[in-house]
């Protein structure tokens, strides 16, 4: 946006001035040379009179535009400037969650809600690529238009712990909030997700399938720690990725129970928020991560849980979709904007 404005200001200096110089300067003179020339001295004397009037009053004019460019160039440049700074400032400081009291369920709905979206791969579509594995894949250029978007229309990337206290507390949150989420793991969401997020200082939260860490095309553990030390938030997304509806037995322990404990042992931080694989959740696997020290989960999006929306929160899987329909769809998925 501000580049076209740039762009229009000289491009009206140039169409408008030359041909105005070109006229009333050179062509008026020398017409007047060919046929007055040496018998009407006075004639031309007003002629060149006029025209340096004219030359004067169109260098004004450029000038004039000139400095209006000049203007415009400097308020874009300290709005950048501040929106660089507001980009680069300290970091927000986290809620303290600890102390917070869950909300009922009837003021948690009440709440206007966040729009928070949900990536997979962030790479090109190969020809072996489903249509439907496509859904999953968005590539760079499209992630990257996708980020811009946001960072253009003010939107501000926020993390689960602002989310709990939002809802719980309603405790303030950055105008035009937005969470963005990542799923299984994938190596590309610290290689190239990660770079075009932090050209905006946006924060993003990682559910990690802890079986695929350190494995080809997944991210390692050195990975997964510097994402966690640079503020972004890693979360529980199982062990292997197994739906929470058919847990029996032994399996709370091997999905969510020692997932927990590798990520906490990775990043020195508690895990607290958990994503269902596949989106998927009954009401019967909610007391069962409560039990396992998570305090909240996202799903997809089915409706929210009127008993425990905490526990359903919800998210929309981004496709590879134009900046426009994907503000679209945020506006209409959710209700703060
Ligand atoms: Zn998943």
């Amino acid at each position: 946006m501000q580049k076209k404005g740039l762009q229009v200001v000289h491009f009206t200096t140039k169409q408008r001035f030359c041909p105005f110089m070109h006229c009333l300067f050179y062509v008026s003179l020398r017409r007047s040379m060919k046929t007055h020339t040496f018998r009407s001295k006075p004639e031309l004397i007003a002629i060149l009179v006029i025209a340096f009037f004219c030359f004067m009053a169109a260098n004004c004019r450029m000038d004039a535009s000139a400095k209006a460019a000049e203007v415009k160039s400097n308020t874009s440049s300290d709005d950048k400037t501040e929106g660089d700074k507001s980009a680069t400032s300290a970091p927000v400081k986290m809620p303290d969650v600890d102390g917070i009291k869950v909300a009922d369920p009837k003021t948690i709905l009440g709440r206007p809600e966040v729009p928070i979206l949900c990536y997979h791969q962030i790479r090109d579509w190969k020809p072996t690529d489903s249509k439907t594995a496509q859904a999953y894949i968005v590539p760079p250029a499209s992630f990257a238009e996708q980020m811009k978007m946001l960072a253009d229309s003010g939107y501000h990337t926020i993390l689960p712990d602002q989310l709990y206290a939002y809802l719980n507390e309603g405790t303030p949150l950055p105008s035009k909030p937005v969470m963005l989420t990542f799923d299984d793991t994938d190596l590309d969401q610290y290689t190239v997700a990660k770079p075009i997020m932090d050209k905006y200082d946006f924060k993003g939260v990682f559910f990690v399938m802890t079986v695929s860490i350190g494995r080809p095309r997944y991210m390692t553990k050195e990975q997964i720690k510097d994402l966690s030390d640079k503020g972004h938030t890693i979360a529980s997304h199982t062990w292997d990725h197994h739906n929470v509806k058919k847990y029996q037995g032994n399996d709370w322990a091997t999905q969510i129970e020692k997932p927990t404990k590798q990520l906490e042992a990775i990043t020195g931080k508690p895990v607290k928020y958990f994503a269902y694989p596949f989106g998927l959740w009954n009401p019967q696997a909610i007391p069962e991560l409560k039990k396992r020290g998570m305090i909240a989960a996202f799903q997809l999006y089915a409706p929210r849980d009127e008993k425990d929306p905490l526990f359903t929160i919800r998210r929309i899987i981004v496709p590879a979709m134009k900046p426009a329909a994907l503000y679209k769809s945020m506006r209409q998925g959710f209700g703060y904007y």
